[in-house]
């Protein structure tokens, strides 16, 4: 038995026999071309709208956010830019598989250079220019094996295009030795509901046909596992597929009282996803990724459509809205042109918004518009709130536009610490706990060299939450939870017991959140919440919390 330390993705466990992952493919040589460059320019050109049409294809049958990701590799496989320089490399005498992998490589390390989520999408080059190689050179692409049986899949990176057609009746789990937190894979595979350790960077030994446990609960993976951790993995797989069938009831605690179980959604396509898992509403939906490839701002008419379908979704259910949080790792053209060192800390959200006030009230007129075609409830929030004076602003425009219910999302220390006042010039407040996590640290949440920083359990992150939940409750306003860590099934206990009224996540979390919510009433949440607070860090507050839990368990 050997343990092997990574980030989990997700809670759940998975164990079978592994399944490695070819390695990627040789780099082509450099010897000069036989062909004359016209020739070598045709067989490149044909490769690259192949290889383009394949990924688009994939996509399509993927849907969801795989969509969005193979489009995007789809559109680097036929950027004008990469083409002409292979092809003045095709100039210089290089074979087209050579000229491919160079271009490639060169605009891979631009991308790496520039760090944070650009620099996260260069695997995805990468996966490109082995496919168009691959093509070129008439062999399969590396990809996902298919053994005939479940299994365990070992991998050093896994491209978006096979993470997004993973076979999950097939695929029991999936270990990465390289990959972050924040990379496609870990997004796809959180989005797919996989069991998955990323960053486990010893599972290069692991070999083909050994069994492991994945344990991402916690960050482990368990290499020839001993009969007693084989019992409990199996354990916890049956109970977790009794949870799944489970009826879905509203989310509440032990005691009855009601904590709204509500979805983070970035497209309208999503919603009825969301209903079927027993989203209650939505409490995050995420504006700026329906318009990230655009060059110009939405007019009010398309943002109009796109609002109704949403609200359409959700008669008679809360759906807060978030105008757009433009900037850092989410830049929008037509918000964000100007080169920032740090824009996390820059021209981000309501700060973008501001600058160009024209967009904002735009956006405020087609959710009003949509408000008034529809049953829902519409609630409409600004990001990256930092002081009372913007939530005057926002709160005031919105007011103006016809909106009814107008909130602040607190995500910045700032706006935590004052929270008394802020709820004072607002109608609720929802705290994003992923920036105000980042913040609060002073951890850039797209690095992986201080991800043991990122954590939502840090005592500091929950002393600005409790102290947030206090002013809601002084108020008599609601305080929602929209960053990942309402989805971690214990830490959402202990928000509601910081004062949390709702809770929003990935909508394959719900299950496993309402689950957990209904084990403890208010007062042992409360308990927990307190223990979690009394902690010197977040290693240990999750572990006073467990501790707890377990204490209560056994009561
Ligand atoms: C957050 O910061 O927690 C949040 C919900 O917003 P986003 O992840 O979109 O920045
Ligand atoms: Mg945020």
């Amino acid at each position: 038995m050997r343990e092997i330390h990574g980030t989990g993705i997700g809670e759940r466990v998975a164990f079978g026999p592994v399944v490695r992952m070819a390695d990627a493919l040789p780099e082509p040589s450099e010897r000069a071309s036989a062909l004359d460059p016209g020739a070598e320019e045709a067989r490149a050109r044909a490769s690259l709208s192949a290889v383009a049409v394949e990924l688009a294809d994939r996509g399509v049958r993927a849907g969801g956010a795989a969509k969005d990701v193979l489009d995007a590799q789809a559109m680097m496989a036929e950027d004008p830019t990469l083409i002409t320089d292979i092809v003045q490399r095709l100039g210089q005498g290089r074979t087209a598989e050579r000229a491919v992998f160079e271009a490639f490589a060169a605009f891979r390390d631009l991308l790496a250079g520039m760090g944070g989520y650009l620099g996260e999408r260069a695997a995805d080059l990468d996966d490109v220019s082995q496919r168009v190689v691959a093509h070129l050179s008439g062999v399969a692409a590396p990809g996902v094996p298919s053994p005939g049986h479940p299994f365990v899949l070992v991998a050093r990176d896994l491209a978006p295009a096979d993470t997004a057609l993973l076979d999950l009746d097939q695929v029991l789990g999936l270990v990465t030795i390289g990959g972050g937190p924040t990379s496609h894979t870990a997004i796809l595979a959180r989005e797919k509901s996989i069991v998955a350790i990323v960053g486990a960077a010893d599972a290069d030994g692991i070999a083909d046909g050994e069994t492991v446990i994945v344990d991402a609960e916690r960050d482990l993976v368990v290499q020839n596992p001993t009969v007693v951790q084989v019992g409990e993995a199996r354990q916890r797989i049956a109970d977790r597929a009794a949870l799944a069938a489970a009826p879905i009831t509203p989310g509440a605690l032990a005691d009855g009282t009601p904590v709204p179980l509500l979805a983070n959604l970035g497209n309208a396509d999503d919603a009825d996803d969301a209903v079927r898992l027993g989203a209650e509403g939505v409490g995050l939906f995420r504006t700026e990724f329906l318009f990230l490839d655009r060059a110009v701002a939405p007019d009010v008419e398309e943002q109009q459509e796109q609002y109704r379908r949403l609200l359409a979704a959700f008669p008679g259910r809360k759906v807060v809205v978030r105008v757009l949080d433009a900037g850092a790792d989410k830049p929008l053209a037509f918000l964000n042109d100007a080169h920032e060192e740090n824009p996390a800390l820059g021209l981000r959200g309501i700060r973008a918004l501001r600058q160009a006030e024209g967009v904002l009230r735009g956006q405020l007129e087609a959710l009003a518009a949509a408000d008034a075609e529809t049953e829902a409830e519409l609630w409409v929030m600004a990001p990256m709130v930092a002081t009372v004076e913007e939530t005057r602003y926002f709160t005031g425009l919105a007011r103006e536009s016809g909106i009814r219910v107008a909130g602040t999302m607190v995500e910045t220390p700032s706006a935590a610490l004052i929270a008394d006042r802020v709820l004072a010039a607002c109608d609720f407040a929802s705290i994003g706990t992923n920036d105000l996590t980042q913040y609060t640290m002073a951890a850039d949440r797209l690095l992986g060299t201080v991800a043991d920083l990122q954590s939502p359990w840090h005592p500091a992150v929950l002393r600005l939450i409790a102290d947030v939940g206090a002013a809601g409750a002084a108020h008599g306003k609601p305080v929602g939870i929209c960053g990942e860590a309402a989805a971690d099934p214990l830490l959402a206990v202990v928000l509601v017991g910081l004062g949390a009224t709702s809770l929003s996540m990935a909508p394959s979390a719900l299950a496993d959140v309402r689950a957990s919510l209904a084990r403890y009433t208010l007062d042992q949440a409360k308990q927990l919440a307190t223990a979690a607070l009394g902690a010197d860090g977040a290693v240990e507050a999750q572990q006073a919390a467990r501790d707890g839990a377990a204490a209560h368990a056994g009561a």
